[in-house]
């Protein structure tokens, strides 16, 4: 059999392996089936490349151009999954493995495709959080800006999710706007070489955007700056030596880690046998033992249980794995294929038996395991290993060991506060689970055990059927976790994408900060335009663009016609006593609903035109209360524009409504759909 060449891809050209190479043997078999080097590559050429192609290139589209992109990609690698399934095979995982990898790889990319187009701005420049007032007349405003780091990214991942673990760390990465050196873990990479080739050759990133290592990082953490940012996954022990390298301290470089987790499942005091949590704890931590035979960063390792429930957990879950057909992940039947490498064998077995020193082997017999197909014997396969650990309060080893395979040991609790301290025991975590049906439990393991952990994941009889696994990270949801864990943050929807920018406290005038965020400040210096704002079109509306309406007076008719013809009697606006006796009212008032009709009765151009349709209201506030006699009247300023499709975007506008005294009654933003062409 011919050995794959792994190439790298630096500064627009793949380049073959060279000098030192690096052998990479099939998990299932152990014969060799790659080679991988870099011992050519110039790494400050990759630098330069990146920033000189790539990040202007990127920084160039707008957040919508750039989730277009991932969107196209997504959707590109979807159509190309059976080619990465097949060479996935020789990582030992079976399709299901697969498909939590590849699938979900490319489903994250999705996701961020669309939060990129639904929560970000068609704009360059990502406003983080509210307008802050800082001055009396509001002429002098502060506002968070993040805005893409003028750098590159290095992922460095870990070998049991080869397309996972990149895009996972790209997608957020290429939305911000930033292009990205992938190293992949040696022992897996032929699964992403192939991925990366083909988003290459979908030619859908610009130049520059990406480019992959296969083998060692050389100097290429010695170069980077502040601008640069690392996103490590993989162990603790190393995390903790590139964390150290005297370039990255220097130079304050960005490490995000994601590292080693004793993570934890709790079962809640009120599961017994008989209620349908049982089962379910049983089926979360059969499925964390078995999927990629345990080898995910997420996968329960310690399972923390009342007392009366230890021996009915291990009866339940040894039943349950011995039904679990381990072998060639390709043979019909399997259900758990190998670990990704010898290496991870040998190290997976050492930290079994160091467990054990400490543990009862309760299930699993590595010496006379049973494989499912032929040619099996120098595969990297390992046998589920469940342990009982009798005294956790004494045990270290349980604790702080995390074996990277289908291992995890079952430990009793006498209470609550118990069970949390179990828990916190692991040193901080990305994802500990709690199976319970009572909210009281939930809240309590809340207090006591979300400081230790990225992410808490409860689950009962209610949400079973619909809940997305203990192990599984949402791009939606933070993947990461404090302490062991690494520290580090990644994913959690658009945070993600702000770790690969640099937030900045932007300080200025209300037309300043309009014409950065592209986004009307109120405060700013309105425009007129030509003609009604209601008669032009998407593209011709501009950002501060405002009419401002004449008045109309405010009648105790209109307030007893309102009131009578909708329903909405209430007091306050019907009785004048008992407004009067309320202390925000000086008698009766117009409603607030009312005073919203008025507004859109004062604003309107009546013909059809380019505004398709009202799609919404946001932030309504009423500061002021409007008495029969008053007279209101509104402006409406362009505030936002929004493509959606290829005819129509989304216009948000300032509406302000005052009374005749220059008083603010009211505020809201206003949202519609405007076309692009008049009809
Ligand atoms: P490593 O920490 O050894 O490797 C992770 C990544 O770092 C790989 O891409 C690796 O590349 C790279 N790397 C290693 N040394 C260097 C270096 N000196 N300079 C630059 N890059 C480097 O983890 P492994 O993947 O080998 O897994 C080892 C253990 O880590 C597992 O058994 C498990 O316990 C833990 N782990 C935890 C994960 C989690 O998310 N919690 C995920 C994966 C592993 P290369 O492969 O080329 O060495």
């Amino acid at each position: 059999m011919t050995l794959m060449q792994l190439e790298s891809f630096a500064a627009g050209q793949w380049v073959a392996p060279s000098g030192k190479v690096r052998k990479i043997y099939s998990a299932v078999t152990g014969e060799e089936i790659a080679e991988a080097g870099s011992d050519k590559l110039d790494f400050q050429q990759m630098i330069d490349f990146a920033k000189q192609k790539g990040g202007p290139a990127l920084r160039k589209m707008t957040f919508h151009d750039r989730a277009r992109m991932l969107k196209a990609l997504a959707t590109y690698l979807n159509e190309r999954r059976d080619p990465l399934y097949e060479l996935s095979y020789k990582t030992g995982g079976t399709l299901a493995d697969h498909k939590i990898d590849i699938d979900g790889g490319i489903g994250t990319v999705f996701v961020y495709a669309s939060k990129g187009r639904r929560e970000m701005p068609d704009a360059h420049i990502y406003p983080d959080g509210d307008l802050e007032i800082l001055s009396r007349n509001g002429t002098f405003l502060g506002q968070h800006y993040c805005t893409p780091l003028l750098g590159v990214a290095v992922h460095i991942n870990a070998f049991n999710f080869p397309v996972w673990g990149m895009l996972e760390k790209l997608a957020p990465t290429l939305l911000a706007g930033v292009p990205a050196i992938v190293k992949p873990a040696t022992s897996t990479s032929y699964v992403t070489e192939a991925c990366v080739k083909m988003i290459v050759e979908s030619g859908i990133l610009p130049e520059g955007a990406i480019q992959l290592v296969m083998g060692g990082t050389g100097d290429l953490l010695d170069r980077l700056d502040c601008q640069d940012v690392v996103s490590f996954t993989g162990s603790a022990a190393t995390a903790s030596y590139l964390k150290s390298n005297k370039n990255i301290q220097k130079n304050g470089v960005r490490f995000i880690a994601e590292q080693d987790s004793l993570n934890a499942s709790v079962l809640g005091p009120d599961v017994t046998p008989e209620t349908p949590e049982f089962d379910l704890f049983v089926k979360e931590v059969l499925r964390e033992m078995t999927a990629k035979a345990g080898q995910k960063c997420t996968a329960i390792r310690r399972m923390i249980v009342p007392d009366a429930q230890v021996q009915n957990v291990i009866d339940a879950l040894s039943a349950k794995l011995a039904k679990n057909v381990i072998g060639d992940p390709t043979a019909e039947g399997t259900r758990m294929g190998a670990l990704a490498s010898l290496d991870q064998k040998k190290d997976v077995l050492e930290k079994a038996a160091e467990i054990g020193t400490e543990c009862d082997l309760v299930f699993g017999d590595q010496d006379n395991l049973q494989l499912n197909g032929e040619g099996l014997e120098n595969g990297a396969f390992v046998a589920p290993m469940l342990f009982h650990c009798k005294d956790p309060d004494k045990a270290t080893i349980v604790h702080s060991t995390e074996a990277f395979g289908p291992v995890a040991t079952v430990m009793g609790y006498r209470d609550l506060g118990h069970a949390i301290e179990l828990m916190n025991k692991g040193g901080g975590s990305l994802v500990a689970s709690v199976i319970t049906h009572d909210a009281d439990v939930a809240r309590e393991m809340t207090m006591g055990a979300a400081a230790w952990h990225g992410r808490l994941y409860f689950n009962n009889r209610d949400s079973m059927k619909e809940s997305t696994g203990h192990g599984s990270p949402l791009p939606h949801m933070v993947h990461g976790g404090p302490g062991r864990a690494g520290g580090g943050e990644e994913l959690g929807g658009v945070r993600g994408v702000t770790h690969y920018m640099q937030r900045t406290a932007v300080q200025g005038s209300p037309d300043l900060l309009t014409g950065i965020g592209g986004t009307y400040v109120k405060g700013a210096r309105f425009k007129e335009g030509p003609a009604h704002p209601f008669t032009r079109t998407f593209h011709e509306l501009e950002i501060g663009e405002t009419i401002q309406t004449k008045s109309r007076t405010v009648t105790l008719e209109d307030i007893e016609h309102f009131a009578h013809f909708t329903g909405d009697t209430f007091y306050a606006h019907m009785d004048e006593e008992a407004a009067e006796a309320n202390p925000f009212f000086p008698g009766r008032v117009a409603h607030g609903y009312l005073l919203l009709s008025f507004a859109a009765g004062l604003f309107v151009q009546p013909d059809p035109g380019p505004v398709l349709a009202n799609t919404g209201l946001n932030s309504l506030s009423f500061q002021k209360p409007v008495s029969p006699g008053d007279e209101v009247r509104v402006t409406l300023t362009v505030k936002r524009k929004t493509k959606r499709t290829d005819e129509y975007g989304e216009v948000r506008w300032h509406v302000n409504m005052f009374n005749q005294d220059d008083e603010q009654v009211a505020e809201y933003e206003l949202l519609t759909m405007v076309a692009f062409e008049r009809t």
